[in-house]
């Protein structure tokens, strides 16, 4: 079952040699070749023998592509190429766990305050619309607040309309009944005092002169005299 025995640790620097004559860059003892092996920019490998002088690559034939000096430490990305597969999985892997544990780690801090945040968020859900309700109700009121005043404000202005409107009129009875005007204007709601013209005079006397004082008071006497009688 579980005889079989784990397969030796892959490196594939073991495999790497030149794409046209196929010379090793790693020899069989573990050195590396004498002979300079140069990596092309779009992805071959070749040895120093079958570098091509017009910057053409030997292996795909692109043309004008950069070459570098093969080694064992490479830059990345390139040192990624040469990196063993098994072993690259497993810096993937561990780089997974990594970023995966400090993801989960923040999700559960944010899932404990949303659990202990739940119950205030509710309530403030419940507040907030019990807010809008309320403040509908105000603007709602508000309106009727306005319409109100509004409705106030005309009648209030035809009632002082009317109260100037009747003072007028007892004014201008007045001075009618002080001053003999010969154009009596008509009024409905005062009774109209008989003026001294309206007296038959003897021949040889003149009617009597009223001042004004003595009008209002011989017109409140007439309108007393009137209602007593
Ligand atoms: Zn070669
Ligand atoms: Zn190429």
């Amino acid at each position: 079952m579980s005889n079989v025995s784990a397969a030796p640790d892959l490196d594939f620097w073991e495999f790497v040699n030149c794409g046209i004559c196929h010379l090793e860059f790693v020899k069989e003892n573990g050195t590396l070749s004498t002979v300079p092996f140069w990596l092309t920019e779009c992805g071959h490998v070749v040895c120093n023998s079958h570098i091509n002088p017009d910057h053409s690559c030997s292996e795909c034939g692109g043309q004008g592509v950069q070459l570098m000096p093969l080694a064992r430490e490479l830059e990345p990305p390139m040192s990624q190429w040469f990196a063993s597969a098994p072993t690259a999985f497993d810096a993937v892997g561990y780089a997974l766990r990594f970023q995966m544990n400090m993801m989960a780690n923040l999700l559960r801090y944010f899932r404990k305050k949303y659990i202990q945040y739940r119950p205030l968020y509710d309530r403030l859900k419940e507040e907030h619309a019990e807010t809008k309700r309320l403040k509908k109700l105000v603007d709602e009121l508000k309106l009727e607040n306005q319409q109100l005043r509004q409705h106030l404000h005309i009648n209030n202005g035809d009632e002082r309309t009317l109260h100037s409107n009747k003072r007028r009129r007892v004014d201008e009875d007045v001075s009618y009944a002080g001053h003999r005007t010969s154009s009596p204007r008509s009024t409905a709601s005062v009774p109209t005092p008989h003026g001294p013209d309206r007296l038959t005079l003897p021949p040889g006397h003149h009617p009597p002169h009223f001042n004004s004082r003595q009008s209002i008071q011989s017109y409140e006497s007439a309108g007393s005299q009137q209602s007593i009688a």
